[in-house]
């Protein structure tokens, strides 16, 4: 016999944590639980998996550390093999479920396939929020109306954000009852799907993700403000893969980094600010599904982008001939991580200096980054490439040079990244192409062969890149989606 109320507890890539979870706590509330994972072949195929092979390596190790504190809490992580929309349906019935928990996503993907299990199901499917601090819906202005400027949502949600608690994990689980048998799945393991491990990336699981949060707070957060900017320093929290497979629940990062608000307020506030930026991204997604495919600003629809191999493989490979441009793209393939700074620098650089479509580079972050995220991602790539919401003015083109010289003063980002100039004095390490041969000879650098001469000259880049973006855009009518 089951007793009234059993619920199936759907843990789906991004909530691999038991603290703050908020459907488990619901279940738990409730009666009998049984948590469950599905390997969907949607991202577990080999071939599937090995096109995110940094962000596979993340989730296999946040899913073995979830199924071993599921067991160890007294209860087991089930994990079924097939498509969730099939495979959800079929054990809620054989395991007779009354209900299936799950937290909400806010991709178009995941709201199609939510869409097709509700539909497929006999018992009633409820979402919990925990990807983002409040629902991707419900920040709204004056009028009802999502917003399309970030600083009017941020005020708006600040405004109405009630006290963030987040809930604490459970001290145990009740077993699986009796009836409920499966056999489970293998945990994948990167091997098994063909895929080397990285020893770079950082480690996965929501012990991992809760060490991270806590030497931020205690370390890091109180100077968020002057150093977050810096790509040589260690200045921001490294949170963003947590976010993304919620080994941390952004409740719990708001309310850590809150407890220091009175220390350090301008510090924090930059910092929540950060996570308010998340939140507009999702809630933007949520609201313009369409802004995976097609730029925010419709005057952008048929832009002349240029094709050109050679230098996307120069930006590819790290090989621009400009020092952070290189950096920001070595520490990719390499770390499956970039500095903010360096991303947007990367960023802009693809698409004003080379006219390369910013799909294309938001495409390649998708493959490297361990923090990868649909939302956030396609927002920077738009914000950098001035056709997203509240995006950089396309006009706004960044020179790497300076851009390095402010935010790598001593040039200690390059000289990790591109160590060809690691010799290379901090006066000179951002523009190697202007220092003098002596110099240059002195650190061991020979341009053209040890390091690449510019691909594109700044200023005529720039020059270009305007031309081509004023005749085009003022041809269009201006136009918003
Ligand atoms: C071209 C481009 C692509 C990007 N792609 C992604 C991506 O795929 N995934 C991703 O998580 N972030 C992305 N970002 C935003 C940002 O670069 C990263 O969130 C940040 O570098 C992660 O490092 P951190 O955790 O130390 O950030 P912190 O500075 O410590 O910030 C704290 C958290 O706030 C959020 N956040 C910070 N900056 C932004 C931002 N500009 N937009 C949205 N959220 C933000 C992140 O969740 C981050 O973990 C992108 C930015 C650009 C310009």
């Amino acid at each position: 016999m089951t007793s009234e109320r059993r619920t199936l507890v759907w843990f789906r890539g991004k909530d691999l944590r038991l603290t703050d979870h908020a459907p488990l706590r619901d279940a738990l509330r409730e009666g009998e639980v049984v948590p469950l994972f599905v390997l969907d072949p949607y991202f577990f195929a080999p071939a599937r998996a090995r096109e995110l092979p940094h962000r596979m390596q993340f989730l296999l190790e946040s899913l073995a550390g979830l199924h071993e504190e599921v067991a160890r809490l007294g209860s087991q992580l089930l994990l079924a093999e097939g498509k969730s929309v099939d495979v959800v349906p079929a054990l809620a019935e054989r395991f007779r479920a009354t209900r299936v928990v799950a937290q909400r996503w806010t991709e178009p993907f995941g709201r199609e396939r939510d869409r097709r299990v509700a539909a497929a199901l006999r018992v009633p499917f409820e979402l919990f929020d925990g990807e983002t601090l409040v629902g991707p819906e419900k920040v709204r202005n004056g009028s009802g109306q999502p917003f399309s400027v970030f600083t009017p949502f941020a005020r708006a949600l600040r405004r109405d954000l009630p006290e963030v608690q987040p809930l604490p994990a459970p001290k145990r689980l009740p077993p699986l009852p009796a009836d409920v048998r499966l056999q489970s799945a293998a945990l994948p393991t990167l091997s098994s799907l063909g895929i080397a491990h990285n020893p770079r990336l950082q480690g996965g699981g929501e012990r991992a993700a809760r060490q991270r949060l806590k030497d931020f707070v205690k370390a890091v957060a109180a100077q968020y403000d002057a150093h977050r900017d810096r790509m040589d320093l260690p200045g921001t929290s490294r949170l963003s893969a947590d976010l993304k497979f919620g080994t941390l629940c952004v409740r719990t990062v708001w309310s850590a980094v809150s407890e220091l608000e009175r220390d350090a307020p301008s510090a924090i506030n930059t910092y929540t600010n950060e996570l308010l930026w998340r939140e507009f991204t999702h809630a933007t997604l949520w609201d313009r599904p369409h802004l995976l495919e097609r730029p925010f600003r419709a005057d952008f629809d048929g832009f002349p982008w240029t094709e050109d191999e050679a230098g996307w493989q120069a930006w590819v490979e790290g090989k621009t001939g400009y020092p952070v441009v290189d950096a920001a793209a070595r520490q990719l393939l390499a770390e499956g991580f970039v500095h903010n700074r360096a991303r947007m620098i990367a960023a802009s650089f693809l698409t004003k200096h080379q006219l390369i479509h910013y799909r294309r580079g938001e495409a390649h972050y998708m493959k490297y980054l361990t923090d990868g995220d649909w939302a956030q991602n396609n927002a920077g790539w738009q914000w950098s490439a001035g056709c997203g919401t509240d995006a950089q003015p396309y006009f706004r083109v960044f020179n790497p040079t300076l851009q390095g010289e402010k935010f790598d003063p001593n040039g200690d980002y390059v000289r990790r990244w591109v160590p060809e100039l690691a010799g290379v004095p901090a006066k000179l390490i951002h523009r190697p192409a202007e220092a003098p041969s002596k110099a240059l000879t002195a650190a061991g650098v020979e341009l053209g062969k040890t390091y690449p001469t510019p691909i594109v000259d700044h200023a005529l880049a720039r020059d270009r890149f305007l031309k081509v973006a004023d005749s085009y855009l003022k041809a269009q009518p201006a136009r918003t989606r």
